[in-house]
């Protein structure tokens, strides 16, 4: 073989001695993801792992190399088919998005790319500001507001928390704490569990985050909040903080975001959104209204790997005022010196902004899918998924065997089949279906019943994949609560 010019001359390079060779078997490995994704629906959206297919992963590091189409055909075989089945149009367990074709391509370009977006002087960086930009407008926050991307929005939540922290103590939160200062703050009793943790990571406690009751459609009772404000400040407590939700995992609520700011305004605590779920549904005109107030928010924590459908994992977090972000997480190391000129140019740097030293160009792939599809079209994906719930809704409210366990508020059904004894025969539905490869539904409990739990968030879910989930739901139902019946199960 002959080297090309611009190949290699170090033998320790991890790079191929044969690019012709490689090409061609990235080529093959190419087609066989396309070839996946364009026929993933013909495949069980989940399976039974045998325990012969774990075994496979518990083998001593690799010292010697293996062939990489070798490499590549233990995935295909034996990962690819055992994933929880999110890509699949049937995949209705939790809020997982379904990822695109462009995605997994935009994944590509920059895992070649290799970018540290850390910070220093580097278009990739320009990239992820035009996203947060593109976002900032969206949302309606002020153009001098700042963001970053993050893993998702569990460290987003964290990362609002920490910056009202630094709002609520000052500057002496980096060395004394907050001890002595009493914070207190509110959620509802639907928020995701990642606010309560962040109260715990951020040494706050998790007593001191109150727990609000919520009204009948789920959102947080404001009534409640204000009584539960007012009781803290008799008792020389701080309220600082408000985790408002926009969308709640149990059933897609939207808590009153408009209530919210005023509340806050006028008691002078942040507002913090989790719109983990539901943010993103300002791009889709029927949904947008339900999001009024989200523009007063003090900081937002959203992902694109939800309804977004970008590749895992992708969330972000934006902040109304810069200076308090930057404050909250700007490093005095040394060896982070920055220049007016050349590479370590360009502070402030993304690195300011959060935990993160080395961080992925995750915003690449959300540059790059809002760039492939319009947002236009995000927004109208957005939209049927929403239409599909209620769609699943009308078929359980016209289904006398089906009972609606919560209105659907955005693309989150619960239901369950009625029967003697539910609780045990809805659970047991849930697996039966999960097992069968038909769809992937998971179970909550509303208002102390277990109810089957449908999130619709894949792009690729039709009005015949919620017929087949209902349909296996009923069939399930029967077979199990009347085993005698011979009735025959269609899948
Ligand atoms: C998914 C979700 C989270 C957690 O987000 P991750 O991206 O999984 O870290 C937080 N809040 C809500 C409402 C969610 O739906």
């Amino acid at each position: 073989m002959t080297k090309k010019a611009g190949s290699n001359p170090n033998p320790y390079s991890l790079d191929p001695e044969d690019w012709q060779n490689f090409r061609q078997n990235a080529h093959l490995m190419l087609d066989d993801m396309l070839e996946y994704l364009e026929t993933l629906r013909l495949r069980p959206v989940w399976q039974p792992i045998p325990e012969s297919e774990r075994s496979l992963f518990r083998n001593p590091l690799p010292w010697l190399p293996e062939d990489i189409m070798s490499v590549h055909k233990t995935f295909m075989n034996h990962i690819l088919p055992f994933g929880v089945g999110n890509s699949h149009p049937r995949f209705m367990g939790w809020i997982h998005g379904g990822g695109t074709p462009a995605g997994m391509l935009a994944e590509m370009l920059s895992a070649g790319l290799n970018a540290n977006l850390g910070g220093r002087n580097q278009i990739p960086v320009a990239v992820e500001q035009e996203v947060i930009h593109w976002m900032l407008e969206l949302f309606g926050f002020p153009d001098n507001a700042s963001g970053i991307f993050v893993t998702g929005t569990s460290i987003a939540n964290l990362i609002g928390l920490l910056v009202a922290r630094t709002a609520a103590v000052g500057d002496k939160i980096h060395e004394k704490g907050v001890e002595g200062e009493n914070l207190v703050a509110y959620a509802s009793a639907s928020a995701h569990t990642s606010i309560l943790q962040a109260f715990d990571l951020a040494g706050l406690g998790t007593l001191s985050l109150r727990s609000i009751p919520v009204n009948k459609i789920h959102q947080i009772d404001i009534v409640a909040l204000e009584n539960a404000i007012n009781d803290d400040k008799r008792k020389n407590l701080r309220p600082f903080f408000i985790a408002a939700t926009a969308g709640t995992v149990d059933v897609g609520a939207i808590d009153d975001l408009s209530g919210l700011s005023d509340i806050a305004r006028r008691e002078k605590i942040w507002l913090h959104v989790d719109g983990a779920l539901g943010a993103l549904a300002i791009l889709a005109p029927d949904l947008a209204p339900r999001l009024k107030g989200i523009e007063f928010a003090d900081s937002l924590a959203f992902d694109f790997h939800k309804l977004g459908q970008v590749p895992y994992d992708a969330g972000v977090i934006l902040v109304r005022d810069a200076v308090l972000h930057h404050q909250t997480f700007v490093s005095k190391a040394a060896y982070l010196h920055r220049e007016t000129q050349g590479v370590a140019g360009g502070s402030p740097w993304p690195c300011d902004f959060g935990p993160d030293l080395s961080r992925g160009f995750r915003a690449f792939k959300a540059w790059f899918t809002f760039k492939v599809y319009g947002a236009k079209k995000i927004g109208e994906m957005i939209s049927n998924t929403c239409a599909l719930a209620r769609y699943m809704q009308s078929r359980i409210l016209s289904t006398p065997d089906l009972e609606l366990l919560a209105p659907v508020s955005l693309n989150i059904v619960c239901f369950r089949y009625l029967c003697s004894n539910p609780d045990e025969v809805n659970a047991k539905i849930a697996i039966k279906i999960q097992e069968s490869g038909i769809a992937v539904p998971s179970t909550t409990r509303i208002d102390g019943k277990l109810a089957i739990r449908a999130a619709i968030t894949n792009h690729r879910t039709s009005s015949e994949d919620i017929d087949a989930l209902l349909a296996a739901a009923r069939s399930f139902g029967i077979s199990i609560s009347d085993p005698d019946s011979q009735r025959p199960l269609r899948p």
